[in-house]
């Protein structure tokens, strides 16, 4: 089975090639680090981590590095306001965002850099721009000239009139042209700056995500990503910084997921119609918040509400159900046994859906299709589980072993399939049980109770078959 993925740069779907045989190089631009990370962010973030577990599961190497932009305008200006040093500001940020992406197990990048501990290496290739007629020193900064560039414009379709169109250099403004853009910032009063030579300043934005990628994976990798409103300009601008100053192509895929939307407009700081990571994890598990991304495909807007997420919850535990129910049947499963007609018929359903699985996947990372094929395999389960009597381990098996593949790569289920914490706690939870049943015995309901609703507030459900009692997680 061969992977497509819909390359920005040549709008289209392409067979996914890497340059190294067995190993993918990803670049994903990070946050600006001065506020709490939204839904919009974690959409962007869980969507790569789906992407990177999805080409791990294939038996790729994948070597995944992702900036933090400590400095920048934001943050400065952020930093005057709460009358902060914008290093301790960006310092806070960056842990915030490595205990948010952690919380919803988002897999960390294998690099982290960060732009400050990298000025030296900034510093060197904007020099080498200089040198090879790409940039010029004006008043106030040093510029990259875009109209030297002849493929400016190749990622985003803008052309440099219609840049020119609306827009004129500011005065106070060094540029020669209204479409060039900083790759160096002089010194304004108060602000954070470096020695270089063109006097004390800081970089612009666009020019560490060329620095700092080609430095952790080389002068050319296979993907590049990030959320769509980067493609222009920060892509198209770091594309002409790292071709013009390498001298050949630079990436291979550029990938780019849609906006988490509110009302017709795109989540974001600016319009203030956020919602934070933190705010939505006391609402929600991190899986519910992972299956309420993935219902979409990652190039496609996402609306965010409520309900999405109500409906997210509820059918994350109809699944959440079913392995339940795989879990409680594997005790009554015949083991010695030969199949009959609708083991043979589970047995194609399951097969079927997972070949969907990896199509979907396949293509283009349809996450959507993909769990359409998930909920097949729990309906064909439970429609087999109410029909037979003594279902065969086998088929639990093959679903389980689904059930798992799909946990891997999508990161839900996680909690169901580690093994050593759920053996203790299933001994424990068995214990409980039969000190109930014992206590039902005697006719001590009052205690026999307790343990019960004791067992549902931490999320386990008893249910009383008869002379039985068995148990369900019901919480996820
Ligand atoms: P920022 O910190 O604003 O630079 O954003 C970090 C990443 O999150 C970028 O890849 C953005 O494109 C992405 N992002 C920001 N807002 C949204 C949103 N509403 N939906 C999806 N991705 C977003
Ligand atoms: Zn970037």
């Amino acid at each position: 089975m061969s992977l497509k993925v819909y390359n920005t740069l040549t709008k289209r779907k392409e067979e996914f090639k890497p340059i190294r045989e067995g190993e993918v190089r990803m670049y994903v631009c990070g946050p600006t680090v001065y506020d709490y990370p939204h839904l919009g962010h974690a959409r962007t973030y869980i969507a790569f981590d789906v992407i990177r577990r999805y080409l791990e599961h294939k038996g790729y190497t994948v070597l995944m590095v992702m900036n933090f932009t400590d400095i920048d305008d934001k943050i400065i200006r952020r930093a005057r306001e709460t009358g902060e040093d914008p290093k301790e500001l960006a310092e806070k940020f960056i842990k915030v965002f490595l205990e948010d992406m952690n919380a919803l197990k988002v897999k960390p990048a294998d690099i982290y850099p960060r732009v400050t501990e990298h000025i030296g290496d900034i510093i060197d290739f904007i020099k080498k721009l200089e040198e090879k007629g790409y940039a010029y020193e004006g008043k106030d900064g040093v510029y990259f000239e875009v109209q030297k560039f002849k493929e400016y414009g190749k990622l985003s379709g803008i052309k440099i009139e219609e840049l020119r169109k609306g827009a004129r250099v500011e005065p106070g403004e060094g540029k020669k042209n209204p479409e060039d853009f900083a790759l160096w910032k002089k010194a304004k009063p108060g602000e954070p700056k470096w020695d270089s030579p063109w006097g004390e300043g800081r970089p612009g934005w666009h020019i560490e995500c060329s620095v700092m990628s080609s430095k952790y994976l080389g002068e050319s990798f296979d993907i590049h990503g990030g959320g769509n409103d980067l493609i222009f300009p920060h892509h198209e601008n770091e594309i002409a910084q790292s071709e013009a100053c390498f001298g050949h192509e630079w990436v291979r895929y550029w990938l780019h997921t849609g906006f988490v939307m509110v009302k017709g407009e795109k989540m974001s700081k600016s319009l203030g119609n956020f919602v934070t990571v933190r705010e939505l994890l006391q609402r929600y598990s991190p899986e519910v918040i992972r299956f309420f991304v993935l219902q979409k495909h990652y190039r496609s807007p996402l609306d965010y509400s409520e309900e999405g997420l109500q409906h997210a919850k509820n059918n994350l535990e109809r699944l959440y159900n079913t392995l339940e129910n795989i879990r409680i049947a594997m005790e009554r499963a015949e083991l010695a046994y030969t199949w009959d007609e609708d083991d043979y018929e589970v047995y194609e359903a399951i097969k079927n859906a997972r070949k969907k699985f990896y199509e979907a996947m396949d293509d283009d990372f349809n996450t959507a299709e993909a769990l359409k094929a998930v909920f097949e395999v729990s309906n064909a389960i439970n429609k087999y589980l109410t029909e037979k009597e003594r279902p065969k381990e086998a088929i639990l098996r093959k679903a389980l072993e689904f059930f798992k593949v799909v946990s891997e790569i999508f990161g839900i289920f996680e909690d169901y399939f580690k093994e050593e914490k759920r053996e203790i706690e299933e001994e424990l939870i068995k214990v409980l049980v039969d000190v109930r049943s014992q206590l039902r015995k005697e006719k001590r309901f009052d205690l026999a109770d307790k343990i019960r609703e004791e067992l549902r507030r931490l999320g386990i459900q008893l249910e009383d078959r008869g002379q039985e009692t068995v148990w369900k997680r019901i919480k996820v």
